[in-house]
């Protein structure tokens, strides 16, 4: 499905694949990659080719959101150290790509960005914001002038990331959440599932103050809630 949210272009592959988002030149999150012949239809239709970007950010480390990053041809590849760590060897269990039946093959990262640093992606100025607690390496993308932030599996439209993954927190999750829930926030386009437009920040306060519980891996809720 292909969805256009004003500046900002959503493409969902598959419910295995995070949210691609399309920016101008600019991708965040590249999917699984197990879809990619879809992708390029996709892109086909809105008149894009795959080596006509110039670089994808990845809002993590795990397989759905960096799997497809090869697939795009000369573009540069931007994430957190952290998240760098596991992109560049390869890490099956950090990235999960096992349980994606995936596989996944060393890549560069060419911008370790931190908290603060901003990333140009068409009219949109992205600044980094660190939010571990899903992963290690977990940032949100936040564009101060139009109140938008990419919230990869930090926040999603009806809840936050899950912690029971390698490397997941609930605490650094907690954590995270009240240092978004003081930016000014309308839209949210999180990594899985639907976007919010309107009044972002009310919804972040709200799980921060309703506060992250641990949970171990065989925890039933769990069932069926994207990684
Ligand atoms: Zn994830
Ligand atoms: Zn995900």
């Amino acid at each position: 499905m292909i969805k256009k949210l004003g500046d900002v272009v959503l493409i969902q592959l598959s419910d295995m694949d995070s949210n691609i988002y399309i920016i101008g030149d600019t991708v965040i999150d590249s999917g699984t990659g197990l879809n990619f012949t879809r992708m390029q239809d996709m892109l086909r239709v809105m008149g894009k080719k795959l080596d006509g970007f110039r670089q994808v950010i990845n809002t993590h480390e795990h397989f759905d959101h960096i799997g497809g990053n090869g697939f795009f041809f000369g573009a540069k590849i931007a994430a957190h150290p952290e998240a760098a760590e596991v992109i560049e060897n390869a890490d099956a269990e950090m990235s999960l790509v096992e349980f994606f039946d995936g596989n996944l093959k060393p890549k560069k990262v060419d911008f370790k960005v931190k908290e603060g640093e901003k990333i140009d992606a068409g009219g949109l100025s992205l600044e980094i914001i660190y939010t571990p607690g899903h992963t290690p390496g977990s940032i949100c993308l936040y564009d101060r002038k139009t109140a938008t932030l990419f919230s990869g599996d930090t926040v999603f439209a009806d809840g936050v990331g899950r912690t029971d993954t390698p490397g997941g927190d609930a605490a650094a999750l907690q954590a995270s959440l009240e240092k978004l829930a003081n930016l000014k926030i309308e839209r949210i386009l999180p990594g899985h599932g639907r976007t919010i437009e309107k009044g972002g920040s009310k919804i972040i306060s709200c799980f921060a103050k309703a506060g992250v519980m641990p949970v171990d891996e065989d925890d039933e809720s769990l069932l069926g809630k994207p990684v």
